[in-house]
């Protein structure tokens, strides 16, 4: 082999959407050995100078020598970004065929991409602890001035004190701090976690069961090796538990833990736990903080001052002193999937992390994925299971309740009626779930047939009452109610359909003096709403919840006993193969909610198909029944998880260049072996805000040949004159066919 020569250029990934990095030599007097990667450089990039991250160092390059430019400047002397995160991110460039500026713009928080210093502005707080009360009082440091010093200053206090002050007042003080912190008399609190330790007293957790047991244990001798462990149990089972008693061995070991959770705001409960229980700095990663409240959570995280790193889909990236454990809740929502720009899945990027750095990944759902499921099937993953609910709480049971012939009231049976009056006569909640907001879905004209259409989208405009407006749920477009039929001018125009706004409407007819509460996207939006939503449903003031897959999401309504499902029989027959597994996993996540405490909790499912299998097999088995008979329909259809996905889409604001392009697409690909293409067809919905939209399947039995032919296809997509007429991206492992 010929040698390779000195390092003397670094691959940089830029701000752009070119599917490549770019090389560059370093400043001159800079030793291209010295620029490790994960550093943030400056890079002239065209006429404009960039912030840019090296994601390799080489010896040799493809552009002239003499062609290359320069760096301009090093903005860090040691990397940022941690080496574990590089090899992340160079695996998702390669894996979802994307920019790399694009995916480093996912690694770094915003005011790093902008050449910001990565030092951490907040500052550290001291404060005695119950122990150093009690130790100044007995006089236990005569022989210790410095330390009875600070400890007196901090016990004169009933706040915090920051080390500036510190610095000012007292000599010294770093080392009396340390011997009092290992003495646990003083303990140090930082702004990014400060509302994590404020006055909340430290909780025991209940006393662990069996399975729990059994399951932590087998974790504990997961610890420092790559491992997946899915860990399946219904709502209530006691998940949390084993997720803590994980974190708790991590650290033990002085380790880091990642917990990747789908949605903060929705969780605040899971939060909260976290904090009684552990009492540590928690650094919070998500989508809610300021640009500087994000950089000091993510440096909490790096330097290692937060030993638990909770955060939504792209805290995968957060950098970890000492990693230890990744957690992931839920890890069958969707959410963890990006849906544009980079489309990553968070859960799959937290296993390839695992990998990286040899740590175990503990995945946690009470209705798994299918790709997971069959992976432990196939014992690729240990397969941990809590069978029953924890503590005193019951299963809830679930019922279909056959409509077909049935009159309704604005969608709901006389018997759903009845028995939600028999339940609110024993002084219970009953929560009604819908999954579609506003007041109904269409709007229609009884003399003429008009309904109230979006005119940048294939779909009817829902009706809302409150705004009195008709909206687009897929583009937001919205328009006045029309008071007569925009077509022939007559009156009758009527809500066809039922939305959230409807059924709160006849909830109320049907049981006035019952106060009801409606959780929506609508009702949440406005400020506090949704924290006083739940204060009156947990106050036991509100008696009947009425809401969209909101409610099916972290909070527990331990005084719901009957959870009715108005209409499950959208998501029967839908062009998307995952919709079953979707419903499946929803109809259980509501259902999950109810009679947590000792009342147990049945669910009534409103269908005009009672004898459907899926359903039939989720009532009579339970999630394990029908998922074991949907990857064995999954398998004998040839889909994931037993074959592979891509899915090339196109869009243009007129119908015939996504087609035209994506047509030219399929004939470069010729032939590939072991690839099969379908398509190209129109999106299910063609039109969409505006733009035409029209896709390619591509599957593969197995990932290697799809990888490989994408490798030689996308350059030449790139280079199509076709492809410069729409808007094309490429999804690898799509979640949605649309
Ligand atoms: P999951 O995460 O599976 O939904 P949780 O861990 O949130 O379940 O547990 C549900 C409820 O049961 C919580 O209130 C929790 O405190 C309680 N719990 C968990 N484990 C036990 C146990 N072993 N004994 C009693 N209560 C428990
Ligand atoms: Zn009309
Ligand atoms: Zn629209």
């Amino acid at each position: 082999m010929s040698d390779p020569g000195p390092i003397s250029i670094l691959r940089v990934a830029v701000p752009s959407p070119l599917l490549r990095t770019f090389d560059y030599l370093p400043p001159a007097n800079v030793d291209a050995e010295a620029i490790l990667p994960g550093c943030r450089v400056r890079v002239p990039f065209g006429r404009r100078q960039v912030v840019g991250l090296v994601l390799a160092q080489a010896a040799d390059t493809e552009v002239a020598v003499d062609r290359l430019r320069h760096i301009v400047s090093v903005l860090d002397s040691q990397p940022v970004v941690p080496k574990d995160v590089v090899a992340l991110a160079l695996w998702a460039i390669h894996y979802y065929h994307h920019p790399p500026g694009d995916v480093c713009a996912a690694v770094l928080p915003t005011l790093l991409r902008g050449g910001a210093s990565a030092r951490r502005r907040e500052r550290r707080h001291y404060r005695a602890t119950q122990q150093g009360h009690e130790g100044l009082r007995q006089e236990l440091f005569k022989r210790a001035p410095k330390q009875r010093a600070l400890l007196a200053r901090l016990v004169g206090t009933p706040d915090t004190v920051d080390e500036g002050t510190l610095d000012q007042e007292l000599t010294r003080w770093k080392p009396a701090a340390k011997a009092l912190m290992d003495k646990g008399m003083v303990e140090r609190v930082y702004d990014f976690a400060r509302s994590a330790q404020d006055a909340i007293p430290r909780e025991r957790g209940p006393l662990r069961n069996p399975q729990q047991v059994a399951a932590i244990d087998r974790v504990r001798t997961l610890m420092g090796d790559f491992r997946v462990a899915l860990l399946e149990g219904v709502t209530g089972s006691g998940k949390t538990e084993v997720y803590m008693g994980a974190i708790d061995e991590a650290l033990e070991r002085n380790r880091q833990a990642l917990v990747l959770v789908p949605e903060i705001g929705l969780t605040p409960q899971l939060l909260d736990r976290f904090q009684r229980r552990f009492r540590q700095p928690l650094a919070v990663l998500h989508s809610g903080l300021s640009d500087r409240q994000r950089l000091d959570a993510w440096a909490a995280a790096r330097e290692g001052d937060a030993p638990i790193v909770i955060g939504t889909r792209s805290a995968v990236f957060a950098p970890l002193a000492r990693p230890g454990l990744i957690v992931i809740d839920e890890e069958h929502d969707s959410s963890f999937k990006q849906q544009d720009g980079f489309r990553y899945s968070a859960r799959d990027l937290a296993i390839v992390r695992a990998r990286l750095l040899n740590i175990p990944a503990l995945l946690g759902s009470a209705t798994p994925s299918m790709e997971s499921l069959w992976n432990a099937r196939r014992g690729r993953y240990v397969h941990l299971r809590l069978e029953n609910r924890a503590g005193a709480a019951k299963r809830p049971v679930l019922e279909l309740l056959d409509i077909r012939g049935q009159r309704l009231d604005e969608g709901l049976s006389a018997s759903m009626i009845a028995r939600i009056r028999k339940h609110l006569a024993r002084d219970e909640q009953v929560l009604v779930f819908l999954n579609r907001r506003g007041f109904a879905p269409t709007l229609l004209c009884h003399e003429c047939g008009w309904v109230g259409r979006c005119g940048r989208c294939d779909a009817h405009q829902t009706m809302h009452s409150g705004s009195q407006r008709l909206i687009c749920h897929h583009c937001g477009s919205e328009k006045p109610l029309p008071q007569a039929c925009p077509s022939c001018s007559a009156v009758d125009l009527r809500p066809i359909g039922q939305g959230t706004q409807r059924i709160e409407q006849a909830l109320s007819r049907h049981f006035r003096g019952y106060p009801v509460a409606r959780i929506d996207r609508d009702a949440v939006r406005r400020k506090g709403g949704l924290e006083n939503l739940f204060a009156g449903i947990r106050s036991g003031h509100f008696r009947l919840l009425v809401g969209t897959q909101i409610l099916a999401k972290g909070h527990d309504f331990p005084l719901v006993t009957l959870v009715v499902v108005v209409d499950a029989d959208q998501g029967l027959f839908s062009a998307d193969f995952r919709a079953g597994e979707r419903l499946a996993q929803l109809l259980l996540q509501v259902a999950g909610r109810a009679g947590r405490a000792e009342r147990a909790g049945h669910v009534l499912i409103q269908t005009h198909h009672p004898d459907h299998p899926l359903l039939d097999k989720l009532v009579r088995d339970g999630y394990p029944g029908f998922a074991e008979a949907t990857l064995s329909e999954r398998e004998q259809a040839a889909l994931p998880p037993f074959t592979h996905q891509a899915l090339l889409r196109a869009e243009a604001t007129s119908q015939a260049p996504p087609s035209l392009f994506l047509r030219e697409a399929v004939r470069a690909a010729g032939e590939p072996s072991g690839v099969e293409l379908l398509g190209p067809v129109p999106s299910p919905m063609e039109r969409r805000a505006g733009r035409w939209r029209a896709q390619v399947l591509i599957q593969a039995p197995t990932r290697r040949p799809l990888h490989e032919f994408l490798d030689r296809w996308i350059p030449e997509l790139e280079s199509m004159s076709s492809g410069r007429r729409v808007r094309w991206s490429v999804d690898v492992d799509p979640a949605d066919l649309f």
